[in-house]
């Protein structure tokens, strides 16, 4: 199932465990996220700087979002004056297909992908292996856990659950003539050596878009390693890979997002590569590929547009600073939430375009802490959207927006809170229940193991709140 990495809704809880139970993979997460919240404290030492960016970056996202089907038809409009080839994709399959086709036309043989979470959303690889192609992954983090069969953790740094002990093992084992090392400059150009030899002799390569801009036709493509600058400059066909909502209005609004993007995401002031792609080689051009197509993927963004409230989520710019913020993903890692997109956007983005169904219990694994929505540089108010999907979850409103809105309903769940909203919605019904709870308290059942195995138990008080208060205003009279 595209999307997903295993299946949420099966075995989320037995992930949580084990990813709890893992102490090296905790203390991997703890050590990383604490140096990346450092870093990208220490790039915005200004609070109000940072918090008029913020409002800049919102202020961006959502004017783009407000004329989203307009800039995509003016995005497409330039890109084929510019000589760049759109194709629009409803679903992923639909996405795969075309990219597929695109690289049969071409006689495609030896593909490279620069780091793509749409192209991960989708299941692009797994489509192409079906097709008959292998692709290699060229970012040195997506490079490695594709060759040790796992998915990325982290939308940023897709290796970031893996220590250097591990990756030399991987390395002299798969990679041949590697003798072991755990030096990390060894092993970087070990993988350097690999993926050089595939960039020149790669016939395709494929890359995201972090964002493209309508008014001139351009696909912005910001990263370190040169690897999607090589896999979209030395094969003669690139295909570039992006979701609708990527599209902004015009080149002045993307000073202000690159000023927010590293500096999320990595902690750096600026990536070492900002690619800015307006079309194919010229013919007085010596080098650049000679066919630039441009992959638009809906798959149920359409859907998250059409809700006011919702539509926030199509804001995000992928910076991962929700997740390097959030206690529960610090925990977990990203593998334990068997989503492409894990952590707070994972929460928030996947049930909207797979379905509540699907997501399973994602929304739960979540503390309602806030520090996501305090972290996005573009304002998404990430805690109010899971408490949205939460109510979406066990709505029985047949209008919901939202796919597979209510089966996380259950009747005797909906009276327990049917019952405590009339309680609390009457004050002497709250009165006489809180004291007979009180009076009665070593007579109620026991709640249970499932709750208490990992919590202190719950137990009244001896005396309810009121009557407290009542007892200490006669015994401490206001002065
Ligand atoms: S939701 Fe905000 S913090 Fe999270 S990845 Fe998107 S832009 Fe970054």
């Amino acid at each position: 199932m595209s999307g997903f990495t295993s299946q949420p809704d099966q075995d989320f809880g037995v992930r949580i465990h084990e990813a709890l139970e893992d102490a090296e993979l905790r203390e991997s997460f703890h050590g990383a996220m604490t140096f990346l919240r450092e870093k990208r404290r220490s790039q915005f030492p200004d609070p109000d700087a940072l918090e008029n960016l913020r409002d800049s970056g919102a202020a961006i996202r959502d004017r783009a979002l407000a004329k989203l089907p307009d800039l995509l038809e003016q995005l497409e409009d330039r890109c084929r004056h510019n000589g760049i080839q759109v194709h629009w994709a409803e679903t992923s399959d639909e996405a795969n297909a075309i990219i597929t086709g695109l690289i049969q036309s071409v006689h495609g043989q030896r593909i490279v992908k620069g780091k793509s979470m749409a192209t991960e959303e989708i299941g692009l690889n797994t489509a192409l292996e079906a097709a008959g192609f292998t692709c290699l992954e060229s970012d040195m983090g997506e490079y490695i856990v594709q060759q040790a069969g796992e998915t990325p953790s982290h939308i940023i740094m897709p290796a970031i659950h893996r220590n250097k002990a591990s990756i030399a093992r991987q390395f002299a084992d798969q990679i041949p003539d590697t003798p072991y090392t755990e030096d990390v400059d060894e092993l970087i150009g070990t993988g350097r050596r690999v993926l050089r030899q595939a960039f020149a002799h790669a016939d395709v390569g494929i890359s995201g878009v972090n964002f493209a801009i309508a008014e001139t036709g351009t696909l912005c493509l910001v990263e370190n390693e040169g690897n999607g600058r090589m896999s979209t400059t030395v094969p003669d066909t690139h295909i570039a890979v992006m979701g609708i909502e990527k599209v902004i209005e015009k080149l002045a609004d993307l000073p202000d997002l690159m000023r927010l993007l590293p500096r999320s995401a990595t902690g750096q002031a600026i990536t070492t590569y900002i690619n800015l792609i307006s079309g194919p080689r010229r013919d007085d051009e010596c080098d650049g590929p000679r066919q630039v197509h441009l992959v638009l993927v809906d798959n149920g963004r359409s859907r998250i547009y059409a809700d006011r409230e919702l539509r926030a989520t199509l804001r995000c710019i992928r910076c991962g600073a929700c997740m390097n913020h959030c206690p529960v993903y610090e925990r977990l890692g990203g593998h334990a939430y068997g989503t492409v997109y894990p952590g707070p956007i994972g929460q928030v983005v996947m049930p909207q375009l797979f379905g509540l169904d699907k997501a399973g219990k994602l929304t739960q694994a979540c503390s309602l802490n806030g520090a996501c929505g305090e972290a996005c540089p573009v304002r998404i108010p990430l805690p109010d959207l899971i408490r949205r999907l939460r109510h979406e979850g066990v709505t029985d409103d047949p209008a919901s927006p939202v796919r597979g809105h209510g089966r996380q309903r259950q009747a005797s769940e909906a009276l327990i809170w049917r019952v405590w909203a009339t309680i609390h919605a009457h004050p002497r019904l709250y009165r006489l229940v809180t004291r007979l709870a009180t009076r009665s308290r070593r007579l109620l059942p026991p709640l249970p193991r499932a709750w208490t195995a990992r919590r202190a138990r719950l137990e009244p008080a001896p005396r309810s709140f009121h009557e407290q208060m009542a007892q200490r205003r006669q015994t401490e009279p206001r002065p």
